[in-house]
């Protein structure tokens, strides 16, 4: 082991001279303590070490250690279910043995060697394998089938596979490789974190990734594989947002990589996330997440690292084939800390202290999504769909880190704290939202829903922007000064916002809503509009017209269950048809 010595101390940074024969971003362990650092900066033999653990006792002179590896995360079965810190250190497993606080220096696998697993082989001795090849499985939990794969670089005849209870580190196969070389497989493969696993092509995001949030579904859809941020003012219902993705997003196997501000942020989720119940199956969330947490009192750099590990662990699962959705919570915290190493390097510092490669460092994680066709002779597909919360102080977005999200990014779910005083969840502001992917996945929908869902889309959308707009006049010179025509626009917009984009996340159907529930709720509210422009014509009471009672049939359909929907739409039509018929034909007909 090379052995360099520490020259300056600098808070979590370390300058050491002296390191011979290393590479950038090689892990080493500083001091007797041997507290884990990588290098991210390397002159000659000086190389600037960020130390993923309390420098503090760290002095001038201590020596240095090199692993000549790079920063890596461990690939196994044992993932799902866990909670790690930013370089995949076992939370868990480390408070049973050490209690709350991270001993320095402590030495523990990242995942368990101990545990067996049954491993399934599915080949047979004589197979011809590739890279990404489909060994056999593990069932992981109830909601994970672990495949094990072939690793990257391997390909061959499978001379023995194994069959049982196995750790992961025993052989479960070999394989022969062409030039006679023999490869022993096991369940554990290591890959390091700065590097995207190979995959074959990147396929263009054309499907949309359904959550049941319907102004996330209808108005700013993400593709699978798609990427998307969201602004979390304090109290805006981000956490609730993301429960709900995390439970309903169609997606296999969620990461979730916390960099909390204050401590309790991040306990709060610890606490909260083991608690969501996964309606896939009636069990805990946690069997089918990966935790990554990193709370203020863990040094700044392992919140560094954190979302790298967090999107090379869902890439492992990708490559098996599986959809993965990974939140990160918030990029802001992260780039805090890339700002504070930045500083601490003494680099030219850019816009607001960030260093200027903030963008490019942001890109690099996001680019690590993707619909991809995965290694391996089946030709599966697999994707990983990354939504990345940022929490601009007071909330204003014009700030770096939101602008370089937003260059990246191709939806936003805008938060807005107004829409949550006003108890609007969730909160998120149709005006301010986008979603680039609605042309590229319009083709999706016409195949998959109905080719009149674009068009009810779009005419949601034209009433919402419309009514911002006759609002606007309503302030200045007073509702009266509207026309018959406008006035029911304005209703029609308020039943959008009320009856449709309002979810209650805590009621037992209005949680989730399918798409096609979806759709016939879209038709209710517009065919009521349509039907009101009829009575304009022949010159209705309008206040009549919005006190029908088949409004209150409108306003309740979110909560009819979803096999009763179609049933009850047709009912509601039918109201709908002839209240509004009755209010034409006798004018004076007083339901009220
Ligand atoms: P944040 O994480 O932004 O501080 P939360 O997600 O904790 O905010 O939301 C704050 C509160 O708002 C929640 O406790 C809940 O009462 C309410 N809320 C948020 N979203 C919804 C929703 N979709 N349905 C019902 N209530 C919601």
């Amino acid at each position: 082991m090379i052995k360099g010595t520490v020259r300056k101390v600098s808070g979590p940074l370390i300058v050491a001279d002296g390191m011979k024969d290393v590479q950038m971003y090689d892990v080493v362990y500083v001091s007797e303590q041997r507290l884990i650092g990588e290098i991210i900066e390397l002159r000659g033999e000086r190389a600037s070490i960020q130390v993923y653990e309390d420098t503090g006792g760290i002095g001038v002179g201590d020596p240095v250690y090199a692993s000549n590896e790079p920063l890596s995360v461990e690939l196994a079965p044992g993932l799902i279910e866990s909670i790690f810190d930013g370089i995949q250190r076992p939370l868990n497993l480390i408070r049973e043995a050490a209690g709350d606080r991270i001993p320095k220096g402590i030495s523990i696998a990242h995942l368990d060697r101990s545990k067996k697993w049954y491993f399934e082989p599915r080949l047979n001795v004589g197979a011809k394998v590739v890279a990404g090849d489909v060994l056999g499985h593990v069932q992981e939990t109830p909601a994970v089938l672990h495949k094990i794969m072939v690793p990257p670089n391997v390909q061959g005849k499978v001379t023995w596979i194994g069959r049982g209870e196995n750790t992961i580190i025993d052989p479960i196969a070999k394989i022969q490789k062409e030039n006679g070389e023999e490869v022993e497989v096991k369940m554990l493969q290591l890959w390091p974190v700065r590097r995207g696993r190979p995959y074959v092509e990147k396929l263009p995001p054309n499907e949309p990734m359904i959550t049941g949030q319907r102004v996330i579904d209808t108005l700013f859809p993400i593709a699978k594989g798609g990427v998307a941020a969201v602004p979390g003012p304090f109290g805006s219902g981000k956490t609730v947002v993301q429960h709900q993705l995390a439970k309903w997003a169609d997606a296999d196997i969620i990461v979730y990589v916390g960099c909390g501000e204050r401590g309790n942020e991040m306990t709060d989720v610890l606490m909260e996330f083991p608690e969501l119940k996964d309606p896939r199956t009636g069990l805990s969330l946690m069997k089918r997440t990966v935790l990554i947490a990193n709370t203020s009192d863990m040094p700044v750099a392992a919140r560094e690292a954190s979302i790298y590990t967090g999107i090379t662990i869902a890439e492992y699962f990708r490559d098996m084939g599986y959809k993965v959705a990974v939140m990160a919570d918030s990029t802001s915290r992260w780039a805090e800390a890339l700002r504070e190493m930045s500083g601490r390097l003494e680099e030219m510092p850019g816009e607001e202290g960030y260093p200027a490669y903030l963008g490019s460092r942001l890109a690099e994680f996001y680019e690590r999504a993707g619909m991809v066709r995965v290694l391996g002779s089946e030709g599966r597909t697999g994707a990983i769909t990354a939504i990345g919360a940022v929490s601009p102080p007071g909330g204003d977005i014009s700030e770096p880190v939101s602008q370089a999200t937003l260059r990246i990014v191709k939806v936003f779910w805008g938060l807005s704290a107004k829409l949550a005083y006003s108890r609007h969840f969730p909160a998120i502001d149709w005006l301010q939202s986008y979603s680039l992917y609605k042309d590229r996945l319009r083709n999706w929908y016409d195949t998959h829903i109905s080719e009149e869902w674009s068009v009810l889309v779009q005419e949601v959308m034209n009433l919402l922007q419309e009514e911002s707009e006759l609002e606007e006049i309503v302030r200045l010179v007073g509702i009266d000064a509207l026309s018959a025509k406008d006035r029911l626009k304005l209703e029609t917009a308020r039943s959008i916002r009320e009856d449709y984009l309002h979810q209650n996340a805590f009621h037992e159907i209005d949680t989730y809503t399918s798409l096609e529930k979806q759709q016939l709720m879209l038709k209710l509210i517009l065919k009521f509009y349509e039907m009101g422009q009829k009575g304009l014509e022949s010159d209705i009471d309008l206040d009549k017209l919005f006190r029908l009672p088949v409004r209150e049939s409108i306003g309740r359909f979110k909560y009819t269950p979803e096999n009763e929907c179609k049933e009850r739409f047709n009912q509601v039509m039918n109201e709908i048809e002839e209240q509004v018929t009755r209010l034409i034909d006798d004018g004076g007909y007083d339901y009220v």
